[in-house]
């Protein structure tokens, strides 16, 4: 670790502005976000263009100084945490909603830009980006891009490559990639602005980003149900996809274990729902009409008492009522409050395993230690659990490898993931190198030396530092 020259910081003060730089008591002021090390780096630089942030990474590179990209901190692998030696490289201030073309259904953002400011900005126009994650308020366009986030719709609607039309990067050397390509069908080469989805922060800084919006439905309705069997909930989510009205819009499953934290945490309660169901299915239709959705939840739901009878249901009758359900599945929060840094988990199984697996890792966790306790949770419509022990962290590095071998060694063969959609980070880093196909590692190891020489772009990170 090389100590950041006053030469080197005024260098920074003159490309962005001394307000913008901030360093010792301005940086501890900070929202440090979800991971306690991500502003270890003391020093916090926030540029307000694509050109203040090529001055600020040519600096870096001139002055050989690593530098770590971060904007919303929601990240959850790690991904963002920084150093001394380091300076984090803040995109918060290219927040802009820069367009909307309403006709052509696209819009333009600066990578600082929140989810939620996108949202709003495109509802005026009756459309929505396609993709929703909990962290909407914090989390970033580019923040979602560079971790090619998922979220709650994309069984339906893809992750955020697919949502993403064209972007702008500024690579490692200071130049700038620029491909704000807007439209949906483009086969001119090499479609390099993959690169950078999902890189998380590696092989550049995403500045701008071309979004795909569609229609956004003009009435939703939210259902809950509880069900005997994971093999149930799936069946019910194939019922869904086929609703007599409107269109499916989320299918999130909330096992027993997480409901019952999570309901008794929000004083949560509906006469005649038990809450000793082994699962539970979250349901959103969209359409044109509420009293239609609701219809079709309520054959839904008769559908699914004749196949499985000891099934229970609610229908929000209210915005207020599917507000509080929501809350349910999307105040994760809740664990880590109980569980400081618990042990957790993002994986993706083929559906057509999702209960063999799980059944597997339950009997494995238990047989390793008869006090671990999954709470499991997730996006079961495109096979995407969440599983958090109930163990506070950290643990110990043995004890972390056994629970990683039962969870992720059958995930490569199955055709799944380790890392569904939060990324690689600086936590996944081990099971990047056990699980993945060795010609895989060596081409990303050429693609990142190809593009940053120095090995100063978010050091650490998906591969080891
Ligand atoms: C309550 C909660 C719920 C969540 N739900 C979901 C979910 O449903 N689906 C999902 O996919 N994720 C989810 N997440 C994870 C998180 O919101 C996403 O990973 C999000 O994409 C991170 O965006 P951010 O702006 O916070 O990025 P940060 O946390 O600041 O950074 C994340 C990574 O991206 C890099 N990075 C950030 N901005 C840039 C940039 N402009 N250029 C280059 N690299 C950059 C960072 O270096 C880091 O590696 C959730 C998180 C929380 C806290």
């Amino acid at each position: 670790m090389h100590a950041l020259t006053g030469e080197f910081l005024d260098a920074l003060r003159t490309a962005v502005g001394a307000a913008h730089v901030a360093t010792g008591e301005a940086v501890a002021l900070l929202d440090v976000g979800w991971n306690p090390h991500n502003l270890d780096a003391g020093v916090v630089v926030s540029p307000a263009s694509t050109q203040e942030v090529a001055a600020v990474v040519r600096l870096c590179a001139q002055h050989g100084v690593p530098l770590v990209p971060q904007a919303g901190r929601t990240g959850l692998v790690g991904g963002s945490i920084s150093h001394p030696g380091e300076i984090v490289l803040s995109l918060l201030r290219l927040n802009h909603v820069e367009a909307i073309d309403p006709q052509e259904r696209v819009a333009v953002v600066g990578a600082g830009c929140t989810l939620q400011a996108l949202q709003d900005a495109a509802a005026v126009h009756q459309l929505e980006p396609g993709i929703d994650l909990a962290a909407r308020g914090s989390a970033t366009l580019g923040g979602m891009v560079s971790t090619n986030a998922g979220g709650v719709m994309a069984f339906r609607n893809g992750v955020m490559r697919h949502r993403v039309l064209g972007l702008e990067a500024v690579l490692p050397d200071g130049s700038v990639f620029h491909d704000l390509t807007r439209v949906v069908k483009n086969s001119a080469g090499y479609d390099l602005k993959h690169l950078f989805i999902g890189a998380e922060g590696t092989l550049g800084v995403v500045t701008r980003v071309v979004v795909k919006l569609d229609p956004l439905p003009q009435a939703t309705a939210t259902a809950l149900f509880g069900l005997p069997s994971v093999e149930a909930t799936l069946d019910v989510i194939a019922l869904a996809l086929q609703a007599k009205a409107g269109h499916l819009r989320a299918a999130e499953a909330l096992w027993r274990d997480f409901m019952q934290l999570n309901a008794q945490a929000l004083h949560w309660s509906q006469e005649g729902f038990s809450l000793d169901q082994p699962i539970f299915l979250l349901l959103k239709l969209g359409g044109a009409d509420e009293a239609a959705l609701q219809a079709a939840f309520e054959q839904l739901f008769e559908s699914t008492l004749a196949r499985y009878p000891s099934s229970t249901g609610i229908i929000a009758s209210s915005q207020r009522q599917e507000t509080e359900l929501w809350h349910l599945r999307e105040d994760t929060d809740i664990v880590y409050r109980a569980y400081p840094q618990a042990p957790s988990f993002d994986v993706s199984v083929p559906l057509s395993r999702i209960p063999a697996y799980v059944a597997q890792v339950q009997a494995e966790l238990a047989a390793l230690d008869a006090t671990l306790q999954p709470f499991i949770f997730g996006h079961l419509a495109d096979g995407n659990l969440h599983i958090i022990l109930n163990v506070r962290g950290p643990v110990a590095p043995e004890r972390a490898q056994a629970v990683e071998h039962i969870l992720y060694r059958h995930l490569q063969a199955l055709g799944g993931s380790f890392s569904a959609e939060h990324g690689v980070g600086s936590k996944r880093i081990g099971a990047m190198n056990d699980t993945t196909n060795a010609t895989k590692l060596a081409v990303m190891a050429q693609v990142k030396r190809l593009l940053d020489p120095q090995g100063l772009m978010n050091p650490g990170k998906v591969f080891q530092a």
